[in-house]
């Protein structure tokens, strides 16, 4: 039987868990995760192992983060095999509240990201997400205070956004983002992939390659608007419904014209059927 790694329900049980830790010496990394857990998130545990850290995974699907259309109620929930990936994985402790741990009666303060939240991506399209975000993770932070938190790349404007709150409200914690873990025909790793059929499936691929193809041409000189272009036109084609795909400064988000000015980042968001996928590559 593999083996299930402890679970703390309660801010309480889990400062105790942390309490000894730290007592033994331990440097402490936070993975925030929603469940549902693939290799994408077992990838985060192993970059905070890599690290000399003891490890705690947050498990915690938070309701202030989805929109009133959104997939809150079905968001996908397998417990028990995300306790077992994650003790495999290595990871220490598992913190896994209800939702009235973490908002109890009276709750009443959050916090308001701007800056990257607002740059006209995932913003534009899931208005009140990255406050939501913010607010669960300040929250984290203070539960845990952990040395380093560990993000995906996959979610990159959330991992923007979390790195400049870090910043702005000098929470001591140093934010890291690790690559996205991809499939063999190259679609990123996602909770939300079990939702697609087989021919979604089939069609989703086309989202890394249309991704894969843009850079290459940008690379050879192609204007960052015309790459966008053909990359929407391309997933169209694809039977993809493209909410955007945007050429971003990779820090700020900010919108480029040209790759002349510093480090970019191509980011898209796109529905296939029911489900939304984002996906982002460095150019
Ligand atoms: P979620 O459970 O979707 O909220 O994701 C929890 C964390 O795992 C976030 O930091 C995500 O960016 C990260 N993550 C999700 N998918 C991947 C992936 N394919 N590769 C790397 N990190 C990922």
């Amino acid at each position: 039987m593999p083996q299930l790694v402890s679970v703390a329900p309660t801010v309480r049980q889990l400062r105790r868990h942390l309490d000894a830790w730290r007592r033994d010496g331990h440097r402490i990394a936070l993975v925030p995760t929603m469940g549902a857990l693939h290799a994408g998130h077992v990838s985060l545990v192993t970059a905070a192992r890599r690290r000399g850290c003891k490890v705690v995974a947050s498990i915690f699907v938070n309701p202030t983060q989805f929109g009133p259309n959104e997939d809150l109620s079905k968001y996908p929930r397998t417990f028990l095999a995300d306790r077992r990936m994650l003790a495999e994985a290595g990871c220490g402790l598992v913190f896994a509240p209800g939702p009235a741990e973490v908002y109890p009666d009276g709750f009443s303060t959050t916090v308001t990201a701007g800056g990257p939240a607002k740059a006209g991506l995932e913003d534009r399209f899931r208005p009140f997400h990255f406050d939501g975000v913010a607010t669960v993770v300040a929250k984290l932070f203070a539960m845990v205070r952990p040395d380093i938190a560990i993000f995906g790349e996959k979610d990159y404007q959330q991992l923007q956004v979390v790195t400049r709150m870090a910043a702005d409200l000098d929470l001591a914690v140093k934010v890291i983002g690790a690559p996205t873990v991809r499939e063999a025909d190259g679609l990123a790793m996602s909770s939300r992939n079990r939702y697609l059929s087989a021919d979604e499936r089939a069609k989703a691929t086309a989202l890394p390659q249309m991704l894969r193809a843009a850079i290459a041409a940008m690379r050879t000189g192609q204007p960052p608007a015309e790459a966008v272009a053909e990359a929407t036109a391309g997933l169209t084609e694809a039977g993809f419904i493209v909410d955007y795909v945007e050429v971003r400064a990779a820090d700020t988000l900010a919108p480029v014209t040209s790759l002349a000015e510093r480090p970019a980042r191509i980011l898209v968001a796109a529905r296939v059927g029911a489900t939304r996928l984002i996906d982002n590559m460095p150019v």
